[in-house]
């Protein structure tokens, strides 16, 4: 059976471009007779608000969309994340990176320059070559540390060569080397998105992932922790953004296209789904 979500943060209100991307799995859901699931993605406890979540229901409802209740609330679930992450662990896949972004910037500067990923420069896995015996001196003085992806362990782990599958794309040759050693465990909210979305949607069963084409690098890095975990990958469908008049993406922070401003001005949701093409 088809099963889709949609994931928000609450970092903000919705806007256009998330209509847009809810509504087109909505759909496909419809479609194929399917589910649609919604997840409330609030792990970075900095940035997520519990008012900006119900913002996010009472916009949805608004456009017409119906979900599955009860809705996993990711920083209901840390634990779980620890778990796994704990497990990678254990089998040395990840390493503490005490690293700061300074200390990133000087190794990198001091070498000369460094490879470069989707996300600019990547780690250059300064903390990977440290010993198990200054890495728990490190642990033990309370040093603050993320635990990264030992990327090249882990494609020799998995022994094989990682492919994925974009329904608008098709068979997508994984490139998690645009990554590098990605953190999976951030110091300061112990955990990471990259590491809380694959489990979820494994343990959703989500067949069909609808998401914007921001995020397809990142699935570069899903499916390496979908084959770590014995994750089934999902089918992705990375749609195009949507932009505004001077063709920039369009951002929570426009306060003129989200969906509240747009109702409070009088856009009825017919409207507005006529306007996105559905
Ligand atoms: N929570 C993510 C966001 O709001 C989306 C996650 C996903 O669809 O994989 O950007």
């Amino acid at each position: 059976m088809f099963v889709t979500r949609f994931a928000p943060s609450p970092t903000g209100h919705l806007h256009l471009g998330h209509a847009y991307s809810a509504l087109l799995a909505w759909n496909m859901a419809k479609e194929e007779n399917g589910r649609f699931i919604l997840r409330i993605e609030d792990i970075d406890f900095n940035r997520c608000t519990p008012e900006n979540t119900d913002q996010i229901y009472e916009d949805l409802a608004w456009l017409g969309i119906e979900w599955e209740t009860p809705v996993r609330i990711q920083s209901e679930h840390r634990q779980e994340y620890t778990e796994k992450a704990d497990e990678l662990r254990s089998r040395g896949l990840l390493y503490p990176c005490f690293c700061t972004r300074k200390d990133i910037l000087r190794e990198i500067e001091a070498a000369g320059g460094a490879p470069h990923g989707s996300d600019g420069p990547l780690y250059p896995g300064t903390c990977r070559r440290l010993s198990t015996d200054e890495q728990n001196s490190r642990i033990a003085a309370g040093e603050d540390y993320a635990l990264r992806l030992d990327l090249s362990k882990s494609l020799k782990t998995i022994g094989h060569t990682l492919t994925w599958q974009d329904a608008i794309n098709g068979t997508q040759q994984a490139k998690p080397e645009l990554l590098g050693d990605a953190v999976i465990v951030r110091k300061d909210i112990g955990t990471s998105y990259h590491l809380a979305v694959v489990i979820d949607d494994g343990l959703q069963g989500i067949t069909d992932i609808v998401r914007g084409v921001d995020l397809f690098d990142s699935t570069h890095l899903h499916c390496v922790l979908q084959a770590l975990l014995g994750i089934t990958p999902p089918t992705y469908h990375h749609h195009k953004l949507l932009t505004d008049d001077s063709g920039r993406r369009l951002a929570k922070r426009d306060n003129s296209i989200t969906l509240k401003s747009l109702r409070e001005t009088g856009k009825s949701a017919n409207q507005i789904r006529q306007e996105l093409g559905f």
